[in-house]
């Protein structure tokens, strides 16, 4: 693959434009990019010895396009070359393409492999699309179009139409065959144009619902033809619109299960495989097994195909298969070959800056586990009513199991706020976390009480069934009697909200006052680009009328952290949790950040609606928050406290405020300095550590407006109880917990709750054991 060199005057100005060239490939497919930029990070400049280390740098046997800016730019990268070895000069090509579009179809170009005569040529061509939108001639003809031997019409579906990113993932597959396509704009007749060329099918203007005309020729004309029609049918690898009817159907909603246990996450045992002769025709088998299931899955299960469609890319990527293939010819048996590959891939994207990317490697070890198990025969059918037994929860995966076929979760490591855990509590799936290494076979009958924090392997049956049973009437109780409010014995009226991170959340909600958390960041977490205002319009409005268009509370997007946005990168920081999350993103930001409270203030006009800034620290973010709101017509707005030093001058921060939110998932990880993703730190996590329970109590005593929880604290009955007695007035609990939270606060004398001996106490454990 060639390599390519950007000179510039400015650093920012070159580390933007290759920023931008970088999305439109996938990272592995990227070719070395250096830059040669500015005399600094911030002196305008330019440099030829810069400029001959960056050549250096980039150099490759394919050759290296430099691309260039300004002036001095061309006389240094001229200077340059007078630097270089002269077996490197030879291959370099300077280049008068436009700096940022020549780069963009320099970069998707050469990441199929293409020569170095035919990146410059698409990067010379980089201003024809543009051109021909404006009616400006074009400086660049473009080369003649082979006449197709066979054809086929597909529709553009994408939202964007073919923008640049899909566009480029157009070209990057048709550049994959060997076969010449050509595309035609059924609709404005533009064409036909050579679909490898990313600057020619930026010509074709194809908008959504536009048909375009794909043509092929050549000796793999037929398979590129599948191959397109494809891309096309999964939107060109675009995000589509979030299904908000979409359903995350729930579990039993109890804290207790038994079941066989269903390990999964430790791989898959390739011990008893036995080699053969034709470990390559194993695996190529193998592949097309493990192909049809993830196109079973991806037809059957639409609520989540693009996660099937991500596997089957994965499964086809030609560069992982080719290294597969020669460590095979090398004389690795096919499971070890397929393994060891996909174990480095999967360490590649685990060391990955954009967190995004990281969480990926999940996909890659759900491909590699699939192969595997087609491999040695292995059965992917988790026993139904089984107890997955997990080393650890993503979100991803809570939010995509079949929640119907499992009796519950045993999670081994510590840690009750993660957010892998809140959505399967969200979901009603009995949970038990930090069960640790205990020794647990395949298909052992195991068994979990959350409550009492207990966890069996070959428990007493009988008995574990006799408190399923009695935590069923408790709850059936509860669930009877969900739609009256929580009065305390004592007369206090508490309100009991949910919190929502799906749609769905809302719909199963019974007896929920309202909602006290809407996560805006998990509900369009699975998008690809970012939610228009209509679309976030549409899923509030879909929240509240889900809750009988009771009050809902719109926390706007608390990013960085364990959750990250695919659509709003972040650099890495070596302690996310204390760079830039929730409200500090947007401050550099502001856009998504103005959309979002735009769609809220829409929702704001048709029924109640409570706007809520997250992870604020100081006053200047408060006042910074409302200039960004503007007028509130009517809107009632807050923040949550949920760091130590907002909890300590809430009387400050509170002023302009309706009320406050207490997020005791991130103000107990900050007061006990124990990350809340970090299992070796859980147990001091402790949302009952008195020390966190005397900032709610400061909070409560200073506020000065109405103060609520919604950390995962709100969701524990007794814990509830306790939150009340110190005077917090509205609760919002993960929906399952809802009806239970009223019932027990129903059972209540809050007057009875020793509040001192609390908040004077050594620690947790003897908080509980005052409750
Ligand atoms: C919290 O921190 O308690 C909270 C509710 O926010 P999140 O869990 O989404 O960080
Ligand atoms: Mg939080």
């Amino acid at each position: 693959m060639i390599g390519i060199v950007v000179v510039s005057h400015s650093r920012a100005l070159a580390d933007a434009a290759v920023g931008l060239a970088s999305e439109m490939v996938a990272e592995d497919k990227r070719p070395v990019i250096a830059v040669a930029a500015g005399l600094d990070a911030t002196t305008f400049g330019t440099d030829a010895m810069a400029v001959s280390e960056a050549l250096a740098a980039a150099d490759s046997p394919d050759g290296v396009l430099v691309l260039l800016d300004l002036g001095s730019a061309v006389l240094s990268a001229e200077m340059a070359l007078e630097f270089v070895d002269p077996s490197v000069a030879d291959h370099v090509r300077l280049s008068s393409a436009p700096l940022v579009e020549g780069l963009v179809a320099a970069v998707v170009t050469a990441s199929t492999g293409a020569s170095l005569d035919a990146v410059v040529t698409e990067a010379e061509r980089g201003l024809v699309g543009k051109q021909d939108h404006l009616g400006d001639t074009p400086t660049v003809e473009a080369e003649p179009v082979v006449e197709p031997d066979r054809s086929l019409e597909i529709v553009v579906s994408n939202e964007h139409g073919l923008h640049a990113r899909p566009a480029a993932r157009l070209v990057g597959l048709v550049n994959g065959f060997d076969a010449a396509v050509t595309l035609t704009n059924l609709d404005t007749g533009k064409g036909p144009v050579d679909a490898g060329s990313l600057s020619m099918v930026a010509t074709l203007i194809a908008q959504q619902g536009h048909r375009v005309c794909v043509g092929a020729s050549g000796r793999q004309a037929s398979e590129a033809l599948e191959a397109i029609e494809t891309l096309a049918a999964a939107g060109f690898g675009d995000e589509p619109a979030p299904d908000v009817r979409s359903s995350t159907a729930g579990g039993s909603g109890l804290d207790v299960a038994i079941g066989p246990a269903v390990l999964v996450g430790s791989g898959v045992d390739v011990s008893g495989y036995v080699a053969g002769d034709n470990e390559l025709g194993r695996l190529e088998q193998a592949l097309e097994t493990a192909g049809e299931q993830l196109r079973v899955l991806r037809d059957t299960t639409p609520e989540h195909g693009d996660i099937f469609v991500a596997h089957l890319a994965l499964l086809g990527d030609r560069k992982v298969l080719d290294d597969v293939r020669a460590s095979i010819a090398g004389g690795a048996s096919a499971p070890a070959a397929w393994q060891q590959v996909y174990d480095d891939l999967a360490a590649t994207f685990e060391g990955l800056d954009d967190a995004y990317q990281r969480e990926r490697a999940q996909d890659v070890r759900a491909v590699r586990d699939r192969v595997l198990r087609v491999l040695v025969g292995a059965s992917e059918d988790a026993p139904a009513d089984g107890i997955l037994v997990v080393p650890e929860l993503d979100a991803a995966t809570a939010a995509t199991l079949d929640a119907t076929r499992i009796a519950g979760i045993a999670v081994r490591a510590a840690g009750t706020t993660g957010h892998g855990v809140i959505v399967a509590r969200s979901r009603g799936i009995p949970l038990i976390t930090g069960i640790g290494d205990v020794d647990v076979r395949p298909g052992a009958t195991i068994a979990f009480d959350a409550r009492t924090g207990t966890f069996e392997v070959a428990p007493d049956e009988e008995h574990v069934r006799a408190t399923i049973a009695e935590r069923q009437v408790e709850r059936d109780r509860a669930v009877a009697q969900a739609d009256e409010h929580a009065i305390t014995r004592d007369g206090r009226t508490i309100d009991v909200l949910v919190n929502v991170g799906v749609v769905q959340d809302a719909v199963d909600a019974r007896g929920a006052d309202g909602s006290g958390l809407v996560r805006t960041e998990v509900l369009f977490g699975d998008r690809r680009t970012a939610p228009t205002v209509d679309e976030q319009v549409e899923a509030f409005r879909a929240i509240a009328q889900a809750l009988g268009n009771k009050p809902i509370t719109i926390r706007t997007w608390d990013i960085g952290g364990d959750k990250p946005l695919p659509f709003l990168p972040q650099a890495k920081e070596a302690n996310p949790f204390l760079g830039e999350r929730g409200l500090r993103v947007f401050r550099r930001r502001p856009e998504l950040l103005r959309d979002q409270l735009e769609a809220i203030r829409r929702v704001a006009a048709e029924t109640p609606v409570h706007v809520m800034f997250p992870m604020v620290t100081t006053a200047d973010e408060v006042a910074w928050a409302l200039d960004e709101l503007g007028p509130r017509d009517g809107l009632e707005v807050g923040i949550m406290v949920e760091v130590p030093a907002a909890a300590l001058r809430v009387a400050t921060l509170a002023k302009d405020l309706d009320f406050v939110s207490i997020g005791t998932n991130d103000l107990t990880q900050y007061t006990t300095a124990a990350d809340r993703t970090n299992t070796a730190v859980a147990s001091l996590a402790d949302g009952l550590d008195p020390a966190v329970l005397q900032l709610i109590d400061h909070v409560v005593r200073n506020a000065g407006v109405r103060v609520a929880v919604c950390g995962d604290l709100a969701s524990d009955p007794q814990a509830a109880v306790l939150l009340a007695a110190l005077g917090v007035t509205e609760l919002s609990a993960v929906g399952p917990q809802v009806p239970l939270v009223k019932a027990r606060l129903r059972q209540s004398d809050l007057s009875q709750v020793d509040t001192a001996a609390v908040l004077r106490a050594r620690d947790a454990d003897q908080v509980r054991g005052l409750l």
